[in-house]
């Protein structure tokens, strides 16, 4: 198929290129490179546009003709959303309507969207399923529901069909080392503690551990890179199987703890880290899990890495490149 990536320059988005390009999917990637990398996107035609410009968008759906569309081009910082809610809704919601403006004027109906654990709040039970109420509890959250909202609404109304996947903790890197984790600033656990272990940083802060968890300190579920993006290609073949709009939580159905992580780290790494103990980050739930059992039967979905090593050794190779 011919697939438009908006947002294929990022950490998430660069990957499901190289993934789509090697199950031979033709690929064009928009990225307005506010936050992603150029050198990331490593085939299929490149465009440098945004999707706050209707133009390059009519432009994009005129000449290139995709037949799918996923979008991974979002504001993604919980903490910056509460300071700049506008920023937020403009660019995680507007341009979003704007992309789908330009899908329905090109009769463009398979639309695959990154969706957010955030959707869900504080959980009122683990692991979540996708019956779990929607509460989100700050912007960013709020953002993401509202255009999942939106989509059953333009299902209903257009035929626009789509795919929202709430995506738990992505984390990893490409296995072969081509591609990984960029972002600046960096505010993800699993990079921070590897920049801590690689000497890029000097320290690592666990925030809380006073947690009603085992060691005391917050557990999520921790989905490698290459699996998120393998229920993305899943989710395409599905919509393009005349699949009906859907909702599904990607995770691995096992929590790690913070400290876990950590002492992860330290084993694969072998180098000492500096950890210092914060106080509680606003917002952050005691303990998130998905229930991933609808991707799973319902896309026939199999994540591959589960094992938490294996998602740490991916990233370490990531970061000690990143140092040469
Ligand atoms: N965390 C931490 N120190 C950090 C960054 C994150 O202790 O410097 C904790 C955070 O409180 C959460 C977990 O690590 O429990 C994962 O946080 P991250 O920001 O990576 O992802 P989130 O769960 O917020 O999507």
């Amino acid at each position: 198929m011919r697939v438009l990536v908006v947002g294929g320059a990022g950490y998430i988005g660069s990957h499901m290129v190289k993934m789509l390009l090697a199950a031979e999917h033709e690929v064009i990637t928009l990225d307005n490179l506010s936050s992603g990398h150029r050198d990331a996107v490593l085939g299929g035609v490149f465009v440098e546009g945004d999707l706050a410009d209707s133009d390059c968008l009519n432009d994009v759906f005129k000449q290139y003709k995709p037949e799918a569309v996923m979008h991974f081009a979002s504001f993604i910082q919980v903490g910056e959303s509460v300071r700049k809610p506008d920023i937020y809704y403009r660019n995680n919601v507007t341009n979003t309507l704007n992309l789908l403006d330009a899908m329905r004027q090109f009769e463009v109906n398979k639309f695959i969207f990154s969706s957010t654990a955030a959707v869900f709040g504080e959980p009122d039970y683990v692991p979540i399923d996708e019956e779990h109420p929607n509460r989100p509890l700050n912007p960013y959250g709020r953002s993401k529901l509202m255009i999942e909202q939106v989509l059953a609404d333009y299902d209903k109304a257009f035929g626009l069909r789509s795919v929202c996947l709430r995506y738990f903790n992505a984390a990893g890197a490409d296995p072969d080392g081509q591609l990984g984790e960029r972002h600046e600033p960096e505010t993800h656990l699993i990079p921070l503690i590897l920049q801590a272990a690689s000497g890029r940083r000097e320290n690592i802060q666990v925030f809380g551990r006073d947690y009603d968890t085992p060691d005391g300190t917050c557990v999520r579920d921790y989905i490698h890179i290459v699996d998120l993006c393998s229920a993305h290609l899943a989710a395409l073949e599905y919509l393009n199987n005349g699949g009906a709009s859907d909702r599904f939580n990607l995770g691995n159905g096992e929590g790690f703890s913070v400290q876990e992580v950590i002492t992860a780290v330290q084993k694969i790494s072998g180098k000492a880290i500096d950890v210092i103990n914060g106080s509680r980050r606003e917002g952050d739930p005691a303990r998130l899990v998905a229930d991933s059992t609808r991707a799973r039967s319902t896309l026939m979905w199999q994540p591959k890495f589960t094992d938490l090593e294996a998602i740490v050794a991916h990233a370490w190779h990531w970061e000690l490149k990143q140092l040469s």
